[in-house]
């Protein structure tokens, strides 16, 4: 997927802020934060979208949301509360086809969203 910007960040091609890695996925700090805490969490394998990746059957699913829970409390926001987020399609307002988890905190959020 040499098109794909976040294969790229994930091969360690292209500039990202690392928050944390694992073997299996990686969270970095979104370029343009829509909250104090805004971090995108993938998984280093290309899935397009979260459709995708549950339909691969294996654990990165699994392993995606653990890793989202532990941004969560490195960044200090677990007890406050967060929003995780995964845009899945044009309407749904999703613009890089390698699925990510949005973790927003640090404000309160609106609901319904946008
Ligand atoms: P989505 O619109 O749900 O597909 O989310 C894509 C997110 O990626 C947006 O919030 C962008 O701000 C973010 N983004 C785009 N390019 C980069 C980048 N180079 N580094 C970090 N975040 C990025
Ligand atoms: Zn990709």
């Amino acid at each position: 997927m040499p098109d794909c910007l976040f294969c790229g960040i994930a091969a360690g091609e292209i500039p990202a802020t690392i928050v944390s890695a694992n073997s299996q996925t990686i969270a970095f700090r979104d370029i343009n934060p829509q909250a104090p805490v805004h971090v995108l969490v993938i998984p280093r394998a290309h899935h397009s979208n979260l459709a995708e990746l549950g339909a691969a059957g294996d654990d990165l699913l699994s392993g995606l949301v653990a890793h989202a829970r532990e941004v969560a409390i490195a960044e200090g926001v677990a007890d406050s509360g967060y929003r995780v987020v995964f845009n899945t399609g044009p309407q749904a307002g999703q613009t890089v086809d390698h699925v990510h988890a949005h973790v927003l905190g640090g404000r309160p959020m609106a609901w319904p969203p946008g």
